[in-house]
């Protein structure tokens, strides 16, 4: 089946409300279509209660809901037991999660390895363990913006303790064969953790088939509501782990001199859960599904086919990430500037080698007036900024509710936005 954005859109109020509005900052986040805000508003409407607490019907509803979101995420990424599916807030909690969880057994001079693509949610929380005396290195990005899997390879040894990755960069698109890096890792007695937060909403998934340990991602950015994110186990190794945070329903029996934990996944379920988060999560996943994640993929591909044939058309632009569309997501980071040679394969990470001729907070605000909405900045990937020579990028990502006349659009006003600054 193929996308019709036309169509789509139909179901999202908020063009309905913003007529004429461009949105083309999916990798942040993503609209929410009338059935996501149905399940929410329904939930609250009709079964609100606090779950796996009450023994009265609502509360046994709402559970059953609940859980069955848990099933349905387990489904969609191929997950063979729903145990393996723990309910966070987002991407960052679920890493920050693994950092502690997982931390706490590492020793002094293990190593962790990282790539040079990653979201600052796949930095900082591994940073933590720097007081502990953990090393952290990264595996090298090479110049056509494809991960350098033999550096990887190079990099694995036997104090590599974990590595963790991202499956398709929030700021190049490129998309990391995270298959091959988790078989790296296997072969190495390396933990592999996949950041999914760019690809699960995206494209087919399947943790089966890519053999990672964990693998986590956010409802936020595909169609859920912000506040629900989910980490994937294998389940014998969430059994192994101790809990992140304390409180009410990870327990099993709790005295004063002590406590055991609830089974997996409950055991990192801490407090009252984002009960409405799960519900309309699994809305979002009936919605993404209804059109078909190869159908998802497969529009963002031509989209994106359609950026780099019309960009060729626009002077002095320069984009960040792999021209193959088979390596790439349908991301799309760039530059309007003077762009002066820079050394891509150096280690300086603080040069910036670009002199903007319109900076992209300028192009964005410009934009704005025109009621497209684009992102412009560092993407939370400041290391990754320093290493392609610049301080900032725009970029477009576009989703199901974009089509090409938007796009279109969209450089017609990058056209008229040069056109202004120059005069
Ligand atoms: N990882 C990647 C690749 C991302 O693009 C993002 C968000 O943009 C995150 C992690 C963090 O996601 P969240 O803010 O939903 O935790």
């Amino acid at each position: 089946m193929s996308v019709n954005p036309e169509l789509l859109k139909k179901d999202f109020p908020i063009f309905e409300n913003n007529p004429g509005l461009v949105y083309l900052d999916n990798a942040a986040t993503t609209q929410k279509p009338a059935s996501v805000i149905r399940a929410v508003s329904n939930y609250y409407s009709t079964v609100n209660s606090n779950v796996h607490r009450g023994v009265y019907r609502i509360s046994e509803e709402a559970t059953e809901l609940y859980e069955n979101s848990r099933r349905k995420v387990s489904e969609f990424i191929g997950s063979s037991d729903p145990a393996q599916i723990v309910f966070l807030r987002n991407t960052t909690e679920a890493i920050n999660l693994l950092s502690y969880t997982l931390g706490r057994k590492l020793k002094k001079g293990d190593e962790i390895l990282l790539t040079e693509m990653e979201h600052h949610s796949n930095l900082i929380p591994w940073f933590f363990l720097r007081e502990a005396g953990i090393v952290i290195r990264y595996a090298r990005m090479k110049e056509d913006f494809t991960l350098d899997y033999e550096d990887f390879m190079n990099k694995l040894n036997p104090r590599t303790a974990i590595a963790s990755f991202t499956h398709v960069s929030n700021v190049l698109g490129t998309i990391n064969n995270v298959r091959e890096l988790s078989r790296m890792c296997s072969e190495n007695g390396t933990t592999s953790i996949v950041d999914a937060a760019q690809s699960v909403p995206h494209m087919p998934v399947d943790v089966s088939r890519i053999g990672c340990d964990y693998l986590a991602f956010s409802g936020h950015k595909m169609l859920a509501p912000a506040g629900i994110g989910v980490l994937y186990g294998r389940k014998n190794l969430l059994e192994e782990m101790p809990p992140f945070l304390g409180g009410g329903e990870m327990i099993g029996e709790v005295t004063y001199d002590g406590s055991t934990w609830a089974k997996v996944p409950w055991k990192f379920e801490a407090g009252t859960q984002n009960v409405e988060g799960a519900i309309g999560l699994s809305a979002a996943i009936d919605y993404l599904r209804s059109i078909g994640m190869d159908s998802v993929r497969n529009h963002e591909r031509s989209m994106l086919d359609h950026i780099l044939k019309i960009m060729h058309t626009v002077d002095d632009i320069k984009q960040f990430g792999p021209l193959d569309l088979n390596k790439r997501g349908g991301i799309f980071s760039f530059n309007i500037g003077d762009v002066k040679p820079f050394d891509l394969l150096s280690q300086a990470t603080t040069k910036f080698a670009i002199s903007h001729s319109i900076h992209p907070h300028d192009l964005a605000a410009f934009l704005d007036g025109r009621n497209i909405a684009i992102r412009s900045g560092h993407h939370c990937a400041m290391p990754l900024m320093g290493r392609i020579g610049v301080a900032s990028t725009a970029r477009i990502s576009p989703y199901i509710y974009n089509d090409e006349s938007e796009l279109d659009l969209f450089f017609e006003s990058l056209s008229a936005c040069r056109k202004a600054i120059a005069r």
